[in-house]
């Protein structure tokens, strides 16, 4: 995908790690408690088969006990011997003398004394491995706790294994190095279950690197790795679903202003020239009564029918607008003209009102290249616009109409003495629906500009000093080089 944006990539990540991290935990908690039960089951079973050694020594010397023609030990190890390793001697008190196959224990008569005590076997050991098991009767056994099983027959879950006869632990298995102290380790005690041999067995095994369940976990990973780049990709798909939804509502609402504007800039245009028609129909009714006064009721129905032709130009500029491939015609205009056809619509108006209007050409010959209709319109609005600004104005009101060549271009130019255009206004004063004024719409300059961009113009605003707003419309001239 072109682009990957760095915050998704992060958020990909995080949803992976979340994702990852509490199934991983579960993996190693499921793996480690099967590591446990199985060695704690095969710890039990080497304890089982460690006390089933020790239940049988005590079965031997019971059985020599009963006996009540005692063979001589020498003979009975031999046949003892194949099927215990583990017995290296034995022998008994015959008529309170040591008979055995090897020299007695070190302290016989009190081993004997503490076994008759007990009423059980005791034992008495020799080193770490060698033991005496000495019976009441006499008999006694040494017995070597390293051979009582063959390591290999150990089941291999286990790794070390420690017995305690007496003298210390002795290590049955060591399948492991002895590392010094292992962070992770099992263990788990346990004596022996002969009641005359209770031995504690330890038995343990570190936990090291191999031991974990990379496997599960590697494929994990990547299971969980395809899980997020899906989830982002769904999550991107809706973000991406939405974006195109917003966008078609924004293009709808957009549809719906630009419509709204058009009809409010229609409506705006047309209200001079419909209000000019009424004003010359409401005098030319009045001077009806008057034979004399035909002319001038002639007069003013054709300013109205001019008017109304007026309306209908402004009508069909607004369409052309909202087409924007249809370019504007452009030709050269006669700016005496513009400037009287103005001056006949809204001298006498703004006189009325105390202001003045007047036109100045500063270089008659010099054309501008336009369309008549849209100027027109262009200069009503500025022409009123500094009318609005004046309306509050004392002393001598003026508006000033002029025009001329400035260098390369056309300039028109509408000043009036008014208070001037605010300064915060200024930045904004072509902005659809800006304005100061509490009936102002702020279409006018709006439409001005888009009027003026139709023919290459362009509309510039500033201050006057000592007071006043002057506007200026800059044309391409006609008779130079486009
Ligand atoms: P409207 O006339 O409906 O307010 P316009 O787009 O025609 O909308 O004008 C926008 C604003 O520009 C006006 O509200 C006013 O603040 C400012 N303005 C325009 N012409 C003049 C002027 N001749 N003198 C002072 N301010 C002006």
């Amino acid at each position: 995908m072109p682009g990957v944006k760095p915050l998704t990539n992060i958020r990909t990540f995080l949803l992976w790690l979340l994702l990852f991290c509490p199934v991983a935990a579960w993996i190693g908690w499921q793996d480690y408690a099967e590591r446990y039960e199985r060695f704690f089951q095969d710890t039990s079973i080497a304890q089982r088969m460690l006390s089933q050694k020790t239940v049988q020594h005590e079965a031997v010397l019971a059985t020599l006990s009963a006996l009540a023609h005692a063979p001589m030990a020498e003979r009975l190890l031999p046949s003892l011997q194949p099927a215990m390793p583990q017995l290296l001697g034995l022998g008994h008190l015959r008529d309170g003398a040591w008979a055995g196959s090897t020299s007695p224990p070190a302290d016989l008569s009190g081993t004997i004394e503490r076994a008759h005590r007990l009423g059980r076997p005791v034992t008495l050991p020799v080193d770490e491995s060698r033991y005496w098991l000495v019976a009441p009767s006499s008999w006694s056994l040494l017995l070597d706790a390293r051979l009582f099983i063959a390591p290999a027959d150990f089941p291999p879950s286990l790794a070390m294994l420690t017995l305690d006869v007496g003298s210390g632990p002795l290590g049955l298995l060591a399948r492991q190095p002895a590392a010094g102290s292992p962070r992770w380790r099992i263990d788990l005690h346990k004596p022996l279950g002969a009641p005359s041999q209770p031995f504690p067995l330890h038995s343990w095994r570190a936990l090291t690197s191999t031991d974990w369940p990379w496997a599960q976990w590697v494929i994990w990973a990547f299971a969980s790795c395809l899980l997020a780049a899906a989830g982002a990709a769904w999550q991107g798909a809706r973000a991406e679903a939405r974006r195109q939804q917003e966008e078609v509502r924004l293009a709808a609402m957009t549809r719906l202003s630009t419509l709204g504007e058009m009809a409010a800039g229609i409506a705006h245009e047309l209200n001079q020239p419909l209000t000019a028609i009424l004003a010359q129909v409401r005098a030319a009714e009045r001077l009806l009564d008057d034979e004399t006064e035909r002319p001038a009721v002639r007069q003013a129905l054709l300013a109205s029918a001019g008017q109304a032709r007026r309306a209908a130009d402004i009508i069909e500029r607004m369409r052309a607008l909202v087409k924007p491939s249809s370019p504007a015609p452009r030709a050269e205009v006669d700016p005496d003209a513009l400037a009287a056809s103005l001056l006949f619509l809204r001298e006498e108006e703004l006189a009325r009102r105390g202001i003045r209007l007047s036109w100045h050409n500063a270089t008659p010959g010099a054309r501008p290249l336009g369309d008549r209709v849209a100027l027109e319109q262009i200069l009503h609005n500025l022409v009123q616009n500094a009318a609005d600004a004046l309306a509050d104005s004392a002393g001598a009101r003026s508006i000033a109409l002029r025009g001329g060549a400035a260098g390369a271009a056309y300039e028109f130019s509408v000043s009036d003495n008014g208070p001037g255009i605010p300064e915060e206004a200024l930045p904004r004063l072509f902005e659809p629906f800006y304005t100061t004024r509490p009936q102002g719409m702020g279409l006018g300059l709006t439409l001005c500009e888009t009027l003026a961009g139709a023919i290459d113009g362009r509309i510039g605003a500033r201050n006057l000093a000592p007071s006043g707003a002057c506007f200026t419309l800059r044309l391409p001239r006609a008779g130079d080089a486009a």
